[in-house]
């Protein structure tokens, strides 16, 4: 799940704005270029907007703190509030089952002869599928599929958790029938109401991975793909547009 990618760009200050001091995120300044904007609900959150490094969660806290937000049309809350991309799950499904013939056969082409610049077009459609994408809206991933859990991943989670990784174990995972661990649940434990991931920061691997669109050899995960196009909106995007540039491959 690639929820917050902006915010690791992102420092956000500790001192209130002065033209609004309902919220603590009014100011912050993007490490990125050293570029100071204040989101007042006027110029500053268009540019803000404009350099997409606003999070779906921000434009909430500035939605439900700030009056101007509140009480009009702003272009922050018209451009910026819902992804661009629309999630609809049930639709997804549909789709990637309607498609799924034409996506095997483009995906059969490719094992047969690997495209020199396979990588690096999906991995330029990974970055502009996930521009206009917010997981947070999604979080289909964390509610279907169970990634698989590492011995280094249950270390760093018994420890967040103050467990002993035997503990962690018994209490959250199971191990399937290729001998990995996953979880018990679906969806998962750690995934809270808001779509919002309880442990992120020492989330295992395979979920910092997901949706492995960015990978290099891309052509060694075709299967996995073809799968994760009925369950993961960006995959379905990036293979649909990777349709359209088949000429190119
Ligand atoms: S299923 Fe795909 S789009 Fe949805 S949250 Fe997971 S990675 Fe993001
Ligand atoms: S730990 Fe759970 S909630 Fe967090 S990213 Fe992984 S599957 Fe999603």
């Amino acid at each position: 799940m690639n929820i917050n990618k902006r915010l690791n760009n992102i420092q956000f200050s500790k001192t209130r704005n002065s033209v609004c001091n309902s919220s603590p995120f009014f100011s912050y300044r993007s490490m990125k270029n050293s570029l100071f904007l204040t989101v007042d609900g006027t110029i500053p959150c268009t540019h803000a907007w404009k350099m997409r490094i606003l999070t779906l969660n921000l434009v909430r806290n500035i939605q439900n703190n700030c009056l101007f937000h509140k009480e009009s049309n702003c272009f922050l809350t018209r451009n910026y509030v819902m992804s661009k991309i629309k999630i609809d799950l049930e639709l997804l499904k549909q789709n990637a089952k309607n498609t799924e013939t034409a996506t095997k056969e483009l995906f059969t082409r490719f094992k047969k002869k690997k495209p020199k610049q396979l990588d690096s077009i999906v991995h330029t459609l990974h970055d502009e599928v996930f521009e206009d994408l917010d997981c947070l809206e999604c979080a289909n991933c964390c509610k279907s599929i169970s990634p698989i859990v590492i011995d280094k991943d249950i270390e760093r989670l018994a420890k967040q958790f103050r467990m002993k990784p035997s503990e962690f174990i018994n209490q959250y995972l199971y191990m399937d029938n290729e001998n990995d661990y996953v979880f018990k649940e679906t969806p998962c434990p750690f995934l809270m109401p808001d779509n919002y991931c309880m442990v992120y920061e020492n989330r295992p691997r395979a979920c910092r991975e997901y949706p492995h669109t960015d990978r290099k050899r891309f052509y060694q995960i075709l299967d996995l793909t073809l799968k994760n196009t009925h369950y993961c909106p960006a995959v379905y995007e990036v293979v649909d547009r990777l349709k359209k540039k088949k000429e190119q491959l």
